[in-house]
């Protein structure tokens, strides 16, 4: 199957820039000391609240994609307490959060974000299908967002930094709420164009982003199906959908979330950052994010493919690439090496 896949090379995708967002839009940041609130004019991308009608409507429909799946966890407790939940939804569960979970960190993250290898095209957009099938925005949207965040991370411009109120006490709890699922209300876009102009370029990327309301539907109609398919019923159809449906997403959305949260505030900083940046090494989490929550050797080198890179550090996804590049479907991956990773040690 690998040497059908290499057969087009006209299908290679190309690689964005070493560095995630254009220098331009990363410079350092005036007025801030590292320990303020960010200066509220800072966020020269975006309406400062949300107004009008589409903002509401865009704040309606985030507190029901963030609130929907908190609904099914609890009704799944309740159904649970009846006895209504069998192996195939835990199993389903299962095969869908890893599949979408390895389409968030290997392809919207290691991949598409910070070309941390080249895929031949079938797999490049089949992990962008995965990733969107995670509930957590377009592919262009989610890359665009991510960018922005190396760009400016931990100051003003970060549209989810846990900081953006200060180090205080206080502060630095509003700003964990807001890193953790606070920013998704603002309604702050941040522009395609300037961050992800090489996904904006790629037609089969942009058909993906395209069908993303789709794809939502997809991730909560598989289930349903295949919970239909197995128990023959509607009730073992809604049991899936909710185990395998619902509580799927939620349990992913909040790790990728602590990503953002906890990993800028909690945990080990081996690694050397730019100045501000705080992301750090968060051990509890590795197995559940894929070996996402490395978060400061990923901040100390985000175009690296292995972000748990010493000694015991489990990292699911680079694992994953390793198995895509040895069927040849991954190529020209961006391994640390010794030198590197000394390099940026603290
Ligand atoms: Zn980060
Ligand atoms: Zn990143």
């Amino acid at each position: 199957m690998s040497s059908m896949m290499r057969s087009s090379p006209t299908s290679e995708a190309a690689r964005p820039a070493e560095v995630a967002a254009p220098p331009s839009v990363a410079q350092p940041s005036q007025g801030y000391d590292g320990a303020g609130p960010f200066p509220v004019e800072a966020d020269a991308d975006a309406p400062a609240a949300p107004r009008g009608i589409s903002d509401r409507l865009y704040v309606t429909v985030t507190a029901a994609i963030v609130v929907a799946p908190f609904l099914g966890l609890g009704l799944a407790g309740w159904l649970l307490w009846g006895s209504l939940i069998h192996p195939a939804d835990v199993l389903l569960a299962l095969a869908l959060y890893v599949v979408t979970g390895l389409g968030v960190t290997v392809g919207f993250h290691r991949g598409l974000t910070h070309g941390g290898y080249r895929a031949v095209r079938p797999v490049r957009v089949a992990l962008a299908v995965a990733g969107s099938l995670s509930f957590q925005g377009d592919v262009i949207g989610w890359v665009a967002t991510h960018r922005r965040h190396h760009a400016f991370t931990d100051r003003p411009g970060d549209p989810h930094s846990p900081y953006r109120y200060g180090t205080h006490l206080r502060g630095q709890l509003r700003g964990l709420a807001h890193a953790h699922v606070g920013w998704l209300f603002r309604n702050e876009p941040t522009s395609a164009g300037r961050y992800a102009p090489d996904l904006l370029a790629d037609r089969d990327i942009r058909a993906v982003s395209r069908a993303f309301p789709a794809l939502c539907a997809l991730t909560l109609a598989l289930p349903f199906a295949a919970g239909w398919a197995i128990g023959g019923t509607w009730q073992r159809a809604l049991t899936a959908l909710l185990w395998a449906g619902l509580v799927r997403i939620a349990l992913l959305h909040h790790v990728t979330w602590s990503v953002n949260s906890l990993c800028h505030m909690i945990g080990r900083r081996p690694f050397r950052t730019r100045r501000h940046d705080r992301a750090t090494n968060l051990w509890p989490l590795a197995l559940l994010s894929f070996g996402e929550s490395w978060h400061n050797l990923h901040h100390a080198d985000p175009t690296s493919a292995r972000h748990g890179v010493d000694r015991g550090q489990i990292d699911p996804s680079a694992a994953f690439i390793r198995l895509l590049e040895r069927v040849g479907w991954v190529y020209d991956v961006r391994w640390p090496t010794p030198d590197r990773v000394t390099a940026r040690r603290a």
